[in-house]
Formats: structure tokens, sequence, C-alpha cells
């Protein structure tokens, strides 16, 4: 194999997923609704295969897609936005993410990223022959309630000390994955003065930007002052439209950063599945109009998925757990340090403990969660093996179901 694959092999998705299949379990695991995708981008999606949206399209996307996309996001970000030039409509968020590292990092660039993260940034920037440089969130203790995401925050002396002349870009991810840490405006303006000082490029994450709970508000570092030209912004209409089997994401940001990206990925993909891009176009379309309004389906799956955190939240600490309360996203972590659990014991001894329950959780109790050392650098996993990351984006039947088990157990 290539020197660009080395190590890369493992993948905890590949995985857990097959073990949770194996075990037919409560799957509270990967992130995916097991409900469906809204009527009216299913319609779309129907409507447009037998409209015959059945060929290519335009490798940057189909044209109504990247139209809405840049009116809708042209909004949000107060900025006028080229539908052709400044938008790239991809395989999934995942596709726009690895266009942007093989597009823009070069042998020993450096690639700051926020711990925990979403697991992929780290095996990208390898891939692309970068360096990724790692600075966490660290929880500041608290006494008298529960912890919440927030409680997680950057030094910001140690933040600076990571930026240098070899420093390319920065990965900013909120809501965060897996955390559920919205990132308020003063963190991000940090990060964005120093983005400015030292001439580095942003790419965000923001695949979780309709689910914020509470007062939280999702702030879009792209807005920031200075920061449109260096930054890509990427989402995704899995987690939008609750459809994550459709596959299809996008990056938006100046042309001039885009069009790298257009290099890449006209030359690996080319394009995702027409129907897919005509259907999505549609949901926006539609949810362009109602944007804020009672009716809006973003408006309506947060304020469901909020009242799923709160369950779930409270049906963790009836068990004795502790939760930590996510500001956004779909996933909450909890602290399994005080669990007394049997674990057979394990031939891998460098295996972190998470890892080992939640095999065991699986096998023997039927449930499916993530380890949340997955998310952490392998000098960091240790640090951080004593928490288990549950995806809250399920029937209240399922969380049901999960209670069920974790009330039986207690
Ligand atoms: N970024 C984050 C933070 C995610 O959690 C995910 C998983 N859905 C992705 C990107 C990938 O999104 P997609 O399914 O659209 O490729
Ligand atoms: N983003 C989803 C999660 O964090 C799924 C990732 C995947 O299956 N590759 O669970």
């Amino acid at each position: 194999h290539s020197r660009r694959i080395e190590g890369l092999d493992k993948n905890v998705w590949v995985e857990l997923t097959k073990l949770a299949a194996d075990h037919a379990v409560v799957n509270l695991g990967q992130g995916f609704p097991d409900f469906s995708p809204p009527n009216f981008v299913k319609d779309a999606f129907t409507r447009a295969i037998n409209g015959d949206f059945n060929q290519y399209t335009m490798a940057s996307g189909h044209p109504p897609l990247v139209k809405i996309l840049a009116k809708f996001f042209g909004k949000l970000l107060e900025q006028d936005i080229d539908p052709f030039t400044e938008v790239l409509v991809t395989v999934g968020a995942y596709e726009a993410l690895f266009c942007f590292f093989q597009a823009l990092i070069d042998d020993d660039d450096e690639v700051i990223i926020i711990e925990p993260f979403f697991d992929c940034y780290e095996s990208m920037v390898r891939m692309a022959g970068g360096q990724p440089v790692y600075i966490l969130l660290r929880p500041k203790p608290v006494s008298g309630r529960l912890m919440t995401s927030a409680d997680w925050v950057l030094d910001p002396a140690e933040l600076a000390n990571k930026f240098n002349k070899h420093t390319k870009a920065i990965v900013i991810n909120t809501p965060n994955n897996p955390l559920g840490k919205v990132f308020n405006r003063e963190e991000l303006q940090m990060i964005a003065d120093l983005c400015v000082k030292h001439n580095v490029l942003c790419i965000s994450d923001e695949v979780y930007e309709w689910l914020v709970y509470d007062a939280n508000k999702h702030v879009r570092i792209a807005s920031l002052p200075g920061m449109w030209e260096r930054t890509i912004t990427v989402g995704s209409a899995g987690k939008t439209f609750s459809a994550t089997g459709w596959k299809v994401g996008w990056a938006i940001g100046p042309k001039d950063i885009v069009r790298h990206l257009q290099t890449v990925h006209q030359n690996s993909n080319y394009h995702c599945a027409t129907p897919a891009q005509q259907a999505v176009a549609e949901g926006f379309m539609k949810e362009f109009g109602r944007l804020g309004a009672p009716d809006s389906y973003f408006t309506n799956l947060r304020q469901e998925l909020q009242l799923k955190r709160d369950r779930l939240a409270a049906c963790l600490m009836s068990v004795g757990l502790k939760p930590i309360v996510p500001e956004g996203g779909y996933y909450l972590i909890v602290d399994i340090t005080g669990v007394k659990v049997d674990l057979p014991v394990s031939t891998d001894t460098e295996e972190p403990h998470d890892y080992r329950f939640v095999k065991w959780l699986i096998t023997n109790k039927g449930l499916a969660t993530i380890p949340v050392s997955t998310f952490y650098s392998s000098d960091h996993k240790k640090d951080f093996e004593n928490f288990i990351r549950f995806c809250f984006v399920k029937e209240d039947s399922t969380l049901s179901k999960a209670e069920k088990i974790l009330q039986e157990w207690k």
C-alpha cells in the first residue's frame, strides 16, 4: 500500500456498525436518524426520478441546487455568493472535507485540530501529507450542577502557541461531534483573530448547524470580519434533512479557494447523484420561504431533538450516570468512570477502556454506543477513555428500549 494510508486501516464506523448489526441491538451508536426524512423531500426525490433527472449534471453541482445554496447561505452569511464559482456540491460532507485537504495541504503543512474531533479529519490530513497539530477542549470542574458542553473550553494562550509559520489551516466543528459544544461568538472571534494574524485557512464543519438548543445560537465563522475570504463552510443534506444515505454535502467559500476543491472533485467523483441533488434543492427552496417560522422543518427538528436530548439525559441520571449536556448536535457523552463491570480480558493492552466497555455493552446488554476515545489523537486517547457517546436522533420508541436496558441493568 501507499505511504499515504499507513496506519489508517482501522475505522470505528466500519468496525462497530458491523458489531452492532451482528447483535441486533438497540442502536444509539452511529449518527443517523431511525425515522424517515420529511415527505416534502422524499416526494421531491421520487418526482426527480420520474421527471427524468437521471443523467449527469454539472460537475460543481446541479444548477438548481447550487443556486438555492448560494441564495440560502448568502442570506445567512450576509455575503453575495456566486452559485457557480463559490459553491461545490459533494458526496456528503465527507467529500467536501476531503477535497479541502487534498486541494490545499502540502507535505508537512500543519493543520490545527480541536479535540475531541470527528475522526476523519486526522486521516484526511494525513492522506494529504499534512501534520495534524492538536489542541484540547479542557473540561472546567463544575459543582452543584450538571456539566454541559459549554464547560469544555480552549485555553487562548495554548491555542495561540499552536500557530506558527507551518500552519496552513484550522478545522472548526460547531456544533461539535461528539461533545455537542456550540462555539460562541467570542470563542470564534478568538480563533478568527489568529487565522487573520497568521494568514491561516479555516475549514468550518457545520453539518449540525440547525441543531442548537436552549438559548444557544449557531454562529458561522465565515461571517466574522476577515474570515469569508479564508473560510470554507461545510454542510450536509444528510443531517439537514435527516437523509444520511443520500450523501449530498457542500462546500461554500470564496472562488479563489473553491476552485481548488473543484479541481479535486472533478477529477475524482465528478458529481453526486442528480436526483438526490434535485430533491435537496427543492427541500431548500421550501425551507427558504419559511426560515425561522413555526412550520419550518429545521425549527421542528430542533424542537423535537431538544426533547429527546432532555429525555436521554434524565434517563442516564436516573441510573446514576453523569451526562454532559450538549448545547447542539445529536450526540450526548457520558462519564462511565463509576460504572463497575467485569470486562473480559483484552489481548490488546493498548485498547482504551471505553472501547472494551462499548463492545461489552453491545454483546452483553444489546445497546450500541460509540467510545469517545475515537475522537482523540493517539497521545490523548488514554486521558479520555472514560466516556461513551449516545446518539439521540431516534424514535421515542427506540429511546424507550434503551431506557429499559439501562434501568434493568441498574
Ligand atoms: N462532519 C461531521 C462532524 C459528522 O458528524 C459527519 C457525519 N455525518 C460528517 C461530517 C459527514 O457527513 P456526510 O454524511 O454528509 O458525509
Ligand atoms: N457522523 C456520524 C457519526 O458521527 C456517522 C459517521 C460514519 O458513519 N462514518 O456517528
